[in-house]
């Protein structure tokens, strides 16, 4: 069986940064799983699925096929051929995302899809439910955390930078803030700090700072790869 290193916590902790750079470090295939969940709003709001109707999306749910191929060290998705690139990055699709991971079919499907990418290799794999729900018995889970004003920054940036959206900080950090109370308080694989995973706060430290401080944590001879 290959390896899985689980990375949950909330938007703008930094998953996405670290999880990128521990994979490069260590030869382990990068997997983004709120993409998946992106694709899936994507996809609901293409067909004009309800995404406050659960049993509409549930069987819609069951409708979306997505392509997973390994390429420059992560995985990379497809639908029907097409890469959704920044389509799934928008305010609107932050805004419907959290609502449609609350439907059990939604994440069954996804799951499914994680659980089967340890075929192509070591993955890092970064989420909400990652260390709690889809790789539980991983020996090298953590839970990056950071305060909201800094997550909030962080994501505003991005946004800025990538050129998908001007929010203020203020508005970034209500969505974020919306985001987080759904995601903390759903039925299905609530985002929250698994037993024995090691919790790290982002706030005040650097990038480089986080990674070497996973990196430790892992099993020895992981370190050796
Ligand atoms: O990580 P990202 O912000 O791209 O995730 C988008 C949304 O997908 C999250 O707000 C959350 O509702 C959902 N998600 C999830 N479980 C995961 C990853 C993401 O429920 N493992």
């Amino acid at each position: 069986m290959n390896r899985v290193i689980a990375i949950d916590g909330p938007s703008g902790a930094g998953k996405s940064s670290v999880s990128k750079r521990v994979g490069t470090m260590l030869g382990f295939l990068h997997v983004d799983s709120g993409a998946l969940y992106r694709i899936m709003t994507w996809q609901c709001l293409l067909n004009r699925i309800d995404t406050a109707n659960p049993a509409a999306v549930a069987a819609f749910a069951q409708t979306v096929n997505v392509e997973c191929v390994p390429r420059n060290g992560a995985i990379a998705y497809f639908v029907k051929g097409q890469e959704p690139g920044d389509a799934i990055r928008t305010p609107e699709i932050n805004k419907h995302a959290s609502p449609v991971a609350t439907v059990k079919e939604v994440r069954d499907r996804v799951t499914a899809w994680l659980r089967g990418m340890t075929r192509f290799g070591d993955l890092i794999v970064e989420g909400r439910d990652i260390t709690t729900a889809v790789f539980p018995e991983s020996p090298a889970r953590f839970y990056l955390v950071a305060s909201a004003e800094a997550r909030a920054e962080r994501r505003r940036k991005e946004e800025v930078e990538k050129g998908i959206a001007n929010q203020s900080a203020e508005e970034v950090k209500r969505s974020l803030l919306a985001r987080d109370a759904i995601d903390t308080t759903r039925k299905h694989a609530p985002l929250r700090k698994a037993d024995g995973a090691l919790e790290i706060d982002s706030t005040d430290l650097t990038l480089d700072e986080v990674v070497q401080t996973v990196i430790e944590a892992l099993p020895a001879e992981w370190r050796r790869t």
